[in-house]
């Protein structure tokens, strides 16, 4: 005798909602949509399966805690007309099942949901327009304070004649034929394991439950077309390479539902010598030998808003030392600005002059 509990791997004394998580694990994890050729979790969900169509049901779990089966033959588990036998199927098409008739029957549609593809549980899931994502490119300089770039997308979008309702101007609307104004149609559909038991989406309607008298002559009823369209996309400052920025809503619409979301990828083209750290800008700069000994001035072109810097290099300056601007970095959302932070790179003369020497001599001797 086959040991239900066991396979289902809860105690005698389980609960029916234990049995149900216990079956619902199992299927999930030998459910034949993801073990396709692998013969061996294929029968353990057959068997979870048979254990779960007895254990779950009261009458039969009784009978079978009693007498170690769970139907005494005809219209009963082990295979009489019109029931289920759990050992039969070969595949997974169980076209002999019988819906009815003291068969195993249940419904899977709340149990299942997900596992069979299609409505989570016995809710229509909301439509939803696919996500589209487009590529932008920006100089350095967009990239650091920010921009606003027109970009033309073809999607599937709102029509414009009926403004989306899909009815002839001045045609109005009236109750779906097919859901009688639900918006959602109940479907049954049998497999091997049982009769499922789902909430689809009304076609006719597309969910609305209202249908045009008469159809927009542009979508023909579809309140969508594919069209183009100018969008302008916002890009925040300080973006970097790489990042995305998403507009919500932005994405392919539908007929009854919400709108996908637009994706834009930002590329940013990299400046000669200035990088973005932070909310830092960052450059390095030579400097030569007696700049850094005696002090000196260096113009740095920045950024177009910020024009040409006067950089003062201070007496001494070592290699390697960073002198801080304030207020040229990134600005953050609130326009505050970073740094510029500019690091000092002494070039050493590779020649000297005689004079020169001399000199150099001269600072040797006091000890330099
Ligand atoms: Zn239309």
């Amino acid at each position: 005798m086959k040991d239900y509990y066991k396979t289902l791997g809860v105690d005698k004394s389980a609960s029916k909602d234990n049995i149900k998580k216990a079956f619902r694990k199992l299927a999930h994890e030998h459910h034949p949509d993801k073990n396709k050729n692998n013969p061996e979790s294929a029968q353990k969900f057959k068997e979870a399966s048979e254990a779960y169509s007895v254990l779950s049901d009261d009458s039969k779990r009784q009978q079978y805690d009693q007498f170690g089966s769970a139907g005494p033959g005809g219209g009963g588990f082990n295979g009489g007309a019109g029931g289920f036998n759990p050992n039969d199927f070969g595949g997974f098409d169980f076209s002999g099942f019988q819906q009815g008739n003291g068969g195993v029957e249940f419904d899977l549609g709340d149990l299942f949901g997900d596992l069979f593809g299609g409505g989570r549980g016995r809710q229509a899931r909301q439509q939803r327009g696919r996500d589209i994502s487009i590529d932008i490119s920006l100089s350095f300089e967009e990239s650091i304070f920010g921009a606003e770039k027109d970009v033309i997308v073809s999607k599937t979008s709102s029509c414009l004649t009926c403004e989306g309702s899909g009815a002839a101007p001045g045609s109005g609307m009236e109750t779906c034929k097919i859901c009688n104004g639900k918006g959602k149609v109940n479907e049954t559909r049998r497999s091997f394991i049982g009769v499922f038991n789902t909430v689809k989406v009304c076609e006719n309607c597309h969910g609305k439950g209202q249908v045009p008298k008469e159809k927009c002559p542009t979508c023909h009823g579809h309140g969508v077309v594919d069209r183009q369209q100018e969008i302008s996309v916002k890009i925040p400052s300080g973006i970097e390479d790489g990042e995305m920025v998403r507009l919500n809503g932005m994405g392919e619409a539908v007929s009854a539902g919400v709108p996908g979301d637009m994706y834009v990828r930002i590329h940013v083209k990299p400046h000669l010598y200035l990088r973005k750290e932070g909310f830092n800008l960052v450059t390095d700069i030579k400097a030569k030998l007696t700049q850094a000994i005696i002090g000196g001035e260096q113009t740095i072109k920045l950024l177009a808003p910020d024009g040409d810097l006067i950089l003062k290099i201070p007496e001494g300056a070592n290699n390697g030392d960073i002198l801080r601007i304030k207020g040229k970095g990134v600005p953050n959302e609130r326009g505050k600005r970073g740094d510029l932070l500019v690091r000092i790179n002494i070039e050493m003369p590779r020649k000297l002059s005689k004079t020169a020497k001399k000199a150099i001599e001269e600072l040797r001797n006091e000890g330099l």
